[in-house]
């Protein structure tokens, strides 16, 4: 049975949550690399940008969180070794000059 629940107990677990619509910090910071990976859903992501316009907080996190995902992505990139150009460069002018 469940005579031990207050009938419109309901009302208060409101409190702890948001509206439908808004979009907390740290909700927003959950879906963030889904906002970077461009992985939200349209609804998601208006009411994501919506909090952004109104949230410096989360401006600058997004921010920071670009700059890490930039600085990311050099070092996970294949790059060309950088050195082995201007090594080659380096013995054929020597070679070019005798
Ligand atoms: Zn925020």
């Amino acid at each position: 049975m469940d005579n031990s629940r207050p009938p419109h107990n309901g009302h208060q677990d409101r409190e702890f949550s948001v509206t439908a619509d808004e979009v907390t910090c740290q909700q927003f910071v959950e879906m963030v690399t889904d906002y970077f990976e461009g992985a939200l859903e349209p609804h998601t992501l208006s009411q994501v940008e919506e909090h952004l316009v109104m949230c410096d907080w989360c401006v600058t996190y997004v921010e920071q969180m670009q700059a890490t995902i930039a600085s990311l992505r050099e070092l996970s990139e294949p790059s060309a070794p950088e050195p082995t150009d201007s090594l080659l460069a380096a013995l054929r002018a020597k070679r070019g000059g005798t």
